[in-house]
This record gives C-alpha cells, sequence and structure tokens, in this order.
C-alpha cells in the first residue's frame, strides 16, 4: 500500500498563526512531495509494506529522508490547534518536575527553536521514567531512531514560515506556542 496524504485535521483557513496559502505550499506541496518520494524509492525495494517508523529506524540516505519528513510533518501539523488549549493536568505536571516551570519549558523550548541552525525540527521528547527533554534536529532527523519518543514537534524550515513571517522565525514561534494541541501533546505520553 503506498503511504498518502494524511488530512489536516483542522480547516487550511482556521489557524490564526499561518495562513491557507502556507498549508497549501506546506501540507500540499511540500509533504505531498515527500511522500510521492517515498513510495517510489520503497517500490520494488525491501521496504515495501512497512510503515513509516519502521522505514525510518533503518534507512539511510534518501529514503530516511523523505520518510522522516513524511513522519516530522503529519507529526507536526497534529501538533497545531486552530483555538487555544489547557496544558492536561499530567503533563502540566511532568513539564514543572523537568524543566522547573512552566514559562521556563516555554522560554527554553523557544529559545532551542530559535537557535537551531539551518533546517530542522525542535522537539519535546519523553525519554524514560518521568524525564522530558528538548532536542533539535537538523534536516529530517528523528530522535525516534535514539529511543526517544516524540511528544511536541515545530518544523523550523524556512518554507513553514516564510511566507508569513519572512525571516521572522522567533514570531512565528511565539505564534506556534500558543496553538499547540496540548492534548495532542499527552497523548504521545506512553
Ligand atoms: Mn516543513
Amino acid at each position: 500500500m503506498a503511504f498518502t496524504l494524511p488530512a489536516l485535521k483542522y480547516d487550511k483557513k482556521s489557524l490564526a498563526f499561518l495562513s491557507e496559502n502556507t498549508l497549501n505550499f506546506h501540507h500540499g506541496k511540500h509533504l505531498q512531495t515527500y511522500i510521492d518520494t517515498t513510495n517510489k524509492l520503497v517500490a520494488n525495494s525491501d521496504y515495501e509494506g512497512k510503515s513509516l517508523e519502521e522505514i525510518i529506524a533503518t534507512a539511510t540516505g534518501p529514503l530516511f529522508n523523505n520518510a522522516a519528513q513524511a513522519w516530522n510533518h503529519e507529526f507536526y501539523f497534529n501538533c497545531i490547534s486552530p483555538e487555544k488549549k489547557e496544558v492536561p493536568a499530567n503533563l502540566l505536571k511532568l513539564i514543572e518536575e523537568n524543566f522547573e516551570s512552566f514559562e521556563s519549558f516555554k522560554e527554553h523550548f523557544i529559545a532551542s527553536a530559535t537557535t537551531n541552525f539551518g533546517s530542522g525540527w525542535t522537539w519535546l521528547c519523553h525519554t524514560g521514567g518521568n524525564k522530558l527533554k528538548i532536542f533539535n534536529t537538523s534536516n529530517a532527523a528523528n530522535p525516534m531512531v535514539e529511543g526517544f519518543t516524540p511528544l511536541l514537534t515545530v518544523d523550523v524550515w524556512e518554507h513553514a514560515y516564510y511566507l508569513d513571517f519572512q525571516n521572522r522565525r522567533a514570531d512565528y514561534l511565539k505564534e506556534f506556542f500558543e496553538y499547540i494541541d496540548w492534548d495532542f501533546v499527552a497523548s504521545n505520553l506512553k
């Protein structure tokens, strides 16, 4: 079964900080291309029939890059909400235990993403026990490969924000943070 473009869970016109134009390109063109290229590279290979997670775990080169970008983008789009949301109590407690306060977590997450050099992703991961950690990765890299569980990610490739924010990545990140789907983030806690 070939991979297909996952539908967004919200209307493209419903986001407060990203335009329909951005989503048309980012979801409709960039993500579609990663999926199409993954399908081409998987066809007639040992990876045929495997899930994206299984591919990411062992693939290298262009197949890793395209399959990981397909996974990362679906996860990222699910991290966004049209409405501002409350952080569920169990997740809030864990964040406060790991980062002293929610405000301090917010500062660290945004600072990390702002200074993630070049194209990449900034993640909040569950690393085992009661431990949470912020990671920066470059290009398509995903902390799942290191054995960590992604809870939240933000795309800091310029294509994620340039049409709406031009070079102002920090402004994009401040807005992104206000519209995180915390129910989705908490649902990723195993
Ligand atoms: Mn992207």
